[in-house]
């Protein structure tokens, strides 16, 4: 398996992995739809394959090409990033502590407090952009510090190298999940992480056709370990599930600088608009950690959100007027997505703490995809229009 680290990432990106196949040169890896395989001997399988939940080949290839792209050692695929998460949270025993962000994806804020919670397992949040609450939340019994950064949908950016330092003096893992920000863009590794979280569902995949999610760490022990619950538990993605997600990896490099000119682009047409109160996008001078974002990342990636003048009503209406632009959650694919966090994603948060948070309920938040710049922004011009009119 192709395997060279001296290899630029958009290299990596199409080759870690996979060489063409000695049986016909295969390019593309196959699709290995088996559950199970022969063994040589009892307790001998042929080529270390027993049974697909355990390992399947599809799956090895992109393991070993995610490893490759985060400079890590070892990858682990699962049928979702909350899955992944799960597999993470299996390792802590009761009494156990976790230190997170206070802005996490929704649905990891959840499987903390609905689930793990339940077993004994406590959770802090906190603002993770602030290192001395960071420092001061952590406990003889914390396991990990668990960041996101960029967030969502404040876009809020962590110093992942500073709050890595703090965690390893403590001697606490930290996990960043690099979903928004993918290691075209930011690799937490390099910068002192143990782990990295994925939710594939989104720019590695990239293509709004699959749901998967991946670990990627540089340790050997706390690999077998997380594998041991990859297994266990089960939550391992299916073969073609892993060939979508290879395939949309191969493209990942021109689809990030894409996303990220078009957000660049509108982020900036949004902030001449009378309409607009602010746009946050960590590429934009007045983002207020624009300084950290040019040292952390590649560049700001594709997602921004912006303030209407107004209430939740215009907000709604500017969202289901866009044409271009879907009405929808989930974000990263090559289409422009829109949503209203107060009234989608964000609305089980109860509004005076959604507030308090800074989630205003003008927030719009725009996945910008890869359609053409004047397209969309022809969309938001009459978006706009129609807001102004609700
Ligand atoms: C979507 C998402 C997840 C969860 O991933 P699924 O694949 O939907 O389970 C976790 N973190 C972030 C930042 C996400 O956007």
């Amino acid at each position: 398996m192709s395997q060279d680290s001296t290899q630029r990432f958009e290299t990596r990106a199409i080759h870690a992995g996979w060489e063409p196949d000695e049986h016909c040169g295969s390019v593309m890896p196959p699709v290995y739809l088996t559950s199970t395989y022969k063994q040589d001997a009892p307790a001998k399988p042929r080529g270390g394959y027993e049974y697909s939940r355990t390992s399947n080949p599809t799956r090895t290839v992109l393991q070993e090409c995610l490893a490759s792209l985060e400079n890590g050692s070892h990858a682990l695929c699962f049928s979702s990033g909350l899955a992944a998460t799960n597999a993470l949270l299996d390792r802590l025993v009761p009494g156990d502590h976790v230190v997170a962000g206070n802005d996490l994806y929704g649905g990891t804020y959840r499987i903390f407090q609905r689930v793990f919670a339940r077993y004994g397992i406590r959770f802090t949040y906190i603002d993770t952009t602030d290192l001395a609450a960071l420092e001061a939340a952590i406990e003889p019994a914390t396991k990990y510090i668990y960041l996101e950064t960029p967030t969502n949908p404040l876009l809020r950016v962590t110093d992942i190298a500073a709050a890595a330092a703090i965690a390893k003096k403590h001697g606490k893992l930290t996990i960043v999940d690099n979903t928004f920000a993918t290691p075209y863009l930011q690799r937490p590794l390099d910068l002192g992480a143990d782990v990295v979280l994925h939710s594939l569902t989104k720019y590695l995949g990239g293509h709004s056709d699959v749901v998967a999610g991946a670990l990627v760490v540089k340790d050997e022990k706390l690999r077998d370990e997380l594998a041991f619950f990859q297994n266990a538990v089960g939550g391992t993605p299916g073969p073609l599930d892993c060939f979508l997600v290879l395939r949309g990896i191969k493209t990942l490099a021109v689809r990030m600088d894409r996303h990220v000119h078009n957000a660049t682009q509108l982020a900036q047409w949004l902030e001449r608009q009378p309409q607009v109160a602010r746009v946050v996008y960590p590429g934009l001078a007045s983002h207020p950690q624009h300084a950290l974002v040019k040292r952390q990342m590649r560049a700001a990636g594709g997602m921004l959100c912006f303030e209407l003048k107004g209430t939740v009503a215009q907000a709604d209406a500017f969202a289901s007027t866009c044409k271009v632009f879907t009405l929808a959650e989930s974000l990263g694919g090559v289409e422009s997505l829109v949503e209203v966090p107060a009234s989608m994603t964000h609305a089980s948060i109860p509004a005076e703490t959604r507030r308090a948070q800074g989630l205003a309920d003008g927030l719009v938040r725009m996945s910008v995809g890869l359609e053409h710049i004047d397209d969309l922004v022809a969309d938001c011009t009459q978006a706009l229009a129609a807001a102004a009119q609700a």
